[in-house]
């Protein structure tokens, strides 16, 4: 058996610039263990790829590039010998210019992918330079030799069982060998041509990479210190938590909490490998441990606010005792690709919120006048916009006593609408109005964690 590894994954603020890259290469060189580096584009250059692809004219694209450049060139420019890995940044670049004049033509999602690969291939040459200047034996190393993907280009899904055996012929030797670099989001499919795996796609690869090397921790580096109770910014006494589980860590991002997507976690989760979550800005201050399971968790775990929530009240007009309204409703929504994230009932009416959390579409967009037309036709429909979600994620919540009067005992003032409950013992959530949406956390965050 081999050493123990340590997959790190550095963020695209951790690599921003020289100093950030430097501070990340300390965290990377602060333990023996940690082989295998997963780097994310520089933070900004994935998006201006992005908008590159999406066909700019000459002078935007020009634009475009000029900034890309001029944010890679700043890291060149303070390295001690900037000239060889200059001129291999320039080829990078002269390839983006390539293929940006290309999508002015004709676009396509293949394209799309390929151009927006490049912020990845350079950020991981430029660290690997840093590595080097420093007298480490680092090493690229083009993560498209084994993340294989399907063709979804955009967000291509991973072939795992492909994933292992390439990269246990291919980059676990190299990793005996050197620190290796490589980058995060990008794969390819079985034809070679680059896919990605969906924005922010980063925290996946390092993942994947994690199991299929069967690393015994995944480090994910960020600018946030781990995972807090609420957002700081809301409730300046939040405190970091030390270690949560996947399935918290889950309900949390699902309500809006800025942590981890559950979804690029699931690797580790059914790998049982843990996961820290730190921030390569102050690595002292510590992190947040993920995995399967802690010791004594606790009944309130944290509080997530969503805000930008839309309602919706049918009441239906002559049903009562009637049965199939419920099925009639989902069946049109289903229809329409909505899909419904809180419920209640009542004899004669039901209350839903439209989840547009993963998809790219505002509510507005979900909310169609043919959707309201079709819903119309069989009840009478209420929209009530400026509503926030606040929820409050914990461990057997719907088992214990005394919950209702702990959380309901500090929100008096405020008028809750919607309180869902029971059907899962991780959450407990209602709606308030926005503008007292931050009030109610502060209030209950006192309640529950203290000041
Ligand atoms: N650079 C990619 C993005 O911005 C992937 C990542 O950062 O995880 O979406
Ligand atoms: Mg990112």
């Amino acid at each position: 058996m081999s050493q123990p590894l340590i997959v790190a994954k550095f963020g695209g603020t951790s690599v921003a610039d020289f100093d950030a890259m430097n501070r990340s290469a300390d965290v990377v060189l602060s333990d023996a263990q940690t082989r295998l580096v997963v780097l994310s584009a520089s933070a900004g250059v994935t998006n201006l790829l992005v908008a590159l692809a999406e066909g700019q004219d000459q002078a935007e694209r020009t634009q475009m590039l000029d900034e890309i450049r001029r944010i890679q060139y700043a890291i060149i420019d303070r390295l001690a010998a900037p000239d060889v890995i200059r001129e291999e940044i320039d080829r990078v670049l002269e390839n983006i210019t390539m293929l940006s004049d290309t999508t002015a033509l004709a676009n396509s999602l293949a394209l799309t992918d390929e151009l927006v690969s490049h912020g990845e291939l350079m950020s991981t040459l430029l660290f690997v330079e840093i590595l080097r200047e420093r007298g480490v034996n680092a090493e690229w190393f083009d993560v498209r030799k084994v993340m294989r993907t399907s063709d979804r280009f955009g967000r291509a899904e991973p072939q795992v069982a492909e994933l292992q055996t390439l990269a246990a012929a291919q980059l676990q030797p190299r990793i005996a060998e050197a620190l290796v670099v490589t980058q995060g989001f990008i794969g390819s499919e079985s034809k070679g041509r680059t896919t990605t795996l969906g924005r922010g796609g980063s925290d996946y690869t390092a993942a994947l990479l994690g199991e299929a090397l069967q690393a015994e921790r995944i480090d994910i580096w960020t600018d946030v210190a781990g995972i807090y109770t609420t957002d700081p910014r809301v409730v300046p006494a939040a405190r970091r938590i030390e270690e949560i589980t996947f399935e918290e860590a889950a309900e949390m991002a699902i309500f809006g909490a800025k942590v981890l997507h559950p979804a690029t976690l699931l690797p580790a989760v059914r790998s049982d490998i843990p996961v820290f979550v730190g921030s390569s800005k102050d690595p002292a201050a510590g992190g947040t441990r993920v995995c399967n399971e802690t010791r004594n968790p606790p009944l309130f775990r944290a509080l997530a606010l969503r805000r930008k929530q839309t309602l919706l009240t049918l009441h239906s007009l002559n049903m009562l005792h009637a049965h199939g309204f419920l099925a009639e409703v989902f069946a049109i929504l289903a229809r329409h690709n909505v899909s419904v994230d809180l419920v209640t009932t009542s004899e004669v009416s039901v209350a839903l919120t439209l989840d547009n959390t993963g998809s790219t579409s505002s509510v507005d967009s979900l909310l169609t006048q043919a959707l309201l037309t079709e819903l119309s036709s069989l009840c009478r429909v209420e929209v009530e916009e400026n509503l926030a979600l606040v929820a409050i994620i914990g461990n057997n919540l719907s088992k214990a006593c005394g919950v209702g009067k702990e959380v309901f005992g500090a929100l008096e003032p405020f008028n809750l609408r919607m309180i869902c409950y029971g059907a899962s013992s991780y959450n407990l959530c209602f709606l308030v109005p926005t503008p007292d949406a931050e009030a109610v956390v502060r209030a209950l965050h006192h309640n529950l964690f203290g000041a």
